[in-house]
């Protein structure tokens, strides 16, 4: 074929695939148009706990799911919509434009759900996987320990396995909605003998279980967004076990999230608070000032520099290329820094009163970005030895 030839089959397939996301768009926009409330929105805002929060935030999220709108990355057969790469932007876009809350299980969805995808048993699927898109059952992930963060690998909740039974001991902490959890993706030391990355497990459990408690964690906002949860003699049954025995870190390693556009919400996110810091500062002297107005800028520059890595890095994921191994560290990196300054900026900007509101819990709630997920300092250690080939 001649290059005029695959120039012009390229271009075409692009418009075909345009067409699609444009139509993709419409649908939603339309949908969002007739479904979204107020409520709804004002639920996505507030932690939660808030009175009646959760149920709120339950119900729109079976909403979304029974439209098909709740992970359309998902597969079809799971009740998602098999979305392109620019399909699943274009639903972020419009999700965040709208100010849409997600769903609940968002660890779930991006996580969890693709982990029983992949490495599940038919009964695994068919038990979980509906009731989490929809938000009917709560997920938590339980990873962490008090010994055990970053350094995952040293973790020590036990689990022996005695017959068709696993019996479990232990703590977890920093568990995400543990304390309203039914279910908890949970990691334990199956064979204490092998290495420590070897003889990980991965289980799937009820958190209704005798011997699980669940006691909620106060953060500085105020909020209780995770709990610590204990484990005394904890027995499930040995078909809780996802993927094989002893595998779990490459449970925890290899699970692919269908969902790849999700490193766009970083600076979609950003974006709308930065708009809504400029509303909130209309007619403000401060907006006047030299120094701030650098400020305001240099955050600017740093979201539309991760909408345009997010963007080509997403368009050659699209042409079928591999994804790069740093681009998850990059964004997150990139974001965590820009979150925190412009949470700063905020308050220098609309001056002490804005110590009392909203904005006041923006800054303490910043300080996480840089800690949940992977810390920063561990982010850079992958992007210097993955990305630019340092030694350890
Ligand atoms: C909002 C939020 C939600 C979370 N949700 C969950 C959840 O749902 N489930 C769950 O299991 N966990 C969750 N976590 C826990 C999170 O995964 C851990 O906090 C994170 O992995 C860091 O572990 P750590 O807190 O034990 O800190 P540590 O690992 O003890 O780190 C302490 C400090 O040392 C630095 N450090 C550690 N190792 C290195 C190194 N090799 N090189 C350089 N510096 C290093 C770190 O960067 C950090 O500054 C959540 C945390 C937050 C803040």
């Amino acid at each position: 074929m001649s290059i005029d030839a695959n120039h012009q089959e390229s271009a075409s397939v692009h418009e075909a695939e345009d067409a699609q996301v444009a139509s993709f768009r419409a649908e939603l926009l339309a949908w969002l148009a007739s479904e979204l409330t107020d409520e709804v929105i004002m639920a996505g805002r507030k932690p939660v706990e808030d009175g009646d929060n959760l149920a709120v935030l339950r119900a729109w999220n079976a909403t979304l799911a029974d439209a098909g709108w709740a992970a359309p990355a998902w597969p079809k057969e799971f009740g998602g919509r098999d979305a392109s790469i620019g399909q699943q932007l274009a639903w972020r876009e419009e999700m965040t434009a709208a100010r849409a809350p997600g769903v609940v299980n968002m660890i779930g969805v991006a996580n969890i759900g693709p982990a029983i995808m992949t490495v599940g048993t038919q009964a695994q699927k068919d038990r979980y996987l509906a009731p989490m898109l929809r938000g009917d059952k709560i997920w938590s992930q339980g990873m962490s320990e008090p010994d055990a963060g970053s350094d995952l690998a040293s973790l020590r909740t036990r689990a022996e396995l005695r017959g068709d039974t696993f019996i479990i001991n232990g703590q977890k902490t920093w568990n995400s909605l543990g304390q309203y959890a039914d279910h908890c993706q949970l990691y334990v030391r199956t064979d204490p003998g092998a290495p420590k990355h070897k003889g990980i497990s991965c289980l799937l459990i009820d958190m209704k279980t005798p011997g699980i408690e669940a006691r909620p964690l106060r953060t500085m906002t105020g909020d209780y967004p995770f709990a610590e949860v204990f484990f005394t003699d904890v027995e499930v049954p040995a078909e809780s076990l996802l993927g094989t025995l002893n595998e779990g870190w490459r449970v925890a390693m290899t699970t692919l999230s269908f969902e790849r556009a999700g490193v766009a919400q970083f600076h979609l996110g950003l974006s709308n608070r930065l708009e809504q810091l400029l509303v909130d500062a209309e007619g403000r002297d401060t907006l006047d000032d030299p120094v701030l107005r650098d400020r305001i800028v240099k955050i600017y520059i740093e979201i539309a520099c991760m909408r345009y890595s997010t963007t080509r890095e997403l368009e050659a994921i699209g042409l079928g290329r591999q994804p790069s191994v740093v681009m998850g560290s990059a964004a997150k990196l990139m974001w965590a820094g820009a979150d925190q300054d412009l949470a700063e900026l905020a308050i220098d900007v609309l001056g002490l009163e804005a110590l009392s509101g909203p904005w006041a819990k923006n800054l303490s709630a910043s300080q996480s970005t840089s800690i949940a997920g992977g810390t920063t300092q561990i982010n850079r250690n992958i992007l210097a030895e993955h990305g630019l080939g340092l030694p350890r």
